[in-house]
């Protein structure tokens, strides 16, 4: 879809700011398709269903309703913007996000929600390689693990070395799963941020989005 920009990259690379950042400049809706991964895998706790279970919890993702906006989600009508952060749903979520079931459900909704709106800024794993390949604009945004870590440190607390230990096994889980595992699309703009301000990253792609438009 021409009106997407894709934003793709490991945990704590600095998607969400730089996504909203950037969505809030160009009037753009904003899609955190991690959120939606985290409000599955929420539901699925609350309803003890096993998560290595393939059958049960791909069945649970077509029948949980997942109401999400630029600030918020609500899973089945709970309010889970908060609880989907909690360690307990970041430790279970990349498992629940290798279920192609899941999978599936996910980028159906993830296409209806950007169709709906005529277009977006959209963040996750798998972005510009399978959900919209077509995207005007694709960035794979990267960061030095202890960059990362440090960040998410500063964010939410806790240990550095637990916190890089618990990022390094995600990506692990998130970039060797069979499907749409996360990568680099070979015409994705590659930007480190490890040494750029959340403005310097914006200009940046901004600068690229304008040039595109142009194309
Ligand atoms: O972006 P965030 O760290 O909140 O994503 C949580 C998890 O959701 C990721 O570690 C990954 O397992 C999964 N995810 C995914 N595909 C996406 C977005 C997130 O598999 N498009």
């Amino acid at each position: 879809m021409r009106n997407v920009i894709a934003i793709d990259g490991p945990a704590g690379a600095g998607k969400s700011t730089i996504a909203q950042a950037l969505a809030a400049r160009l009037s753009l809706p904003y899609l955190d398709t991690g959120a939606m991964y985290r409000g599955i895998t929420y539901a699925a706790m609350q309803a003890k269903v096993d998560i290595y279970d393939t059958n049960a919890l791909a069945k649970l993702a077509r029948r949980v309703e997942l109401d999400i906006t630029d600030q918020s989600i609500f899973v089945d009508d709970v309010d889970a913007t908060s609880i989907i952060r909690s360690p307990e749903v970041t430790t279970n979520v990349s498992i629940v996000a290798a279920n192609s079931g899941v999978r599936a459900e996910m980028r159906a909704q993830q296409r209806l929600w950007v169709e709906e709106r005529g277009g977006g800024v959209v963040e996750g794993r798998d972005i510009a390689t399978v959900v919209f390949p077509d995207a005007i604009l694709k960035i794979f945004l990267t960061a030095s693990p202890i960059v990362r870590a440090t960040r998410r440190v500063a964010q939410s607390g806790g240990d550095i070395n637990e916190i890089a230990e618990q990022i390094a096994k995600r990506d692990k889980i998130d970039s060797s799963r069979e499907d749409s595992p996360l990568r680099e699309h070979s015409d994705s703009l590659v930007v480190d941020t490890s040494d750029l301000t959340v403005d310097e990253v914006v200009d940046s792609i901004h600068t690229a989005y304008k040039a595109r438009l142009q194309q």
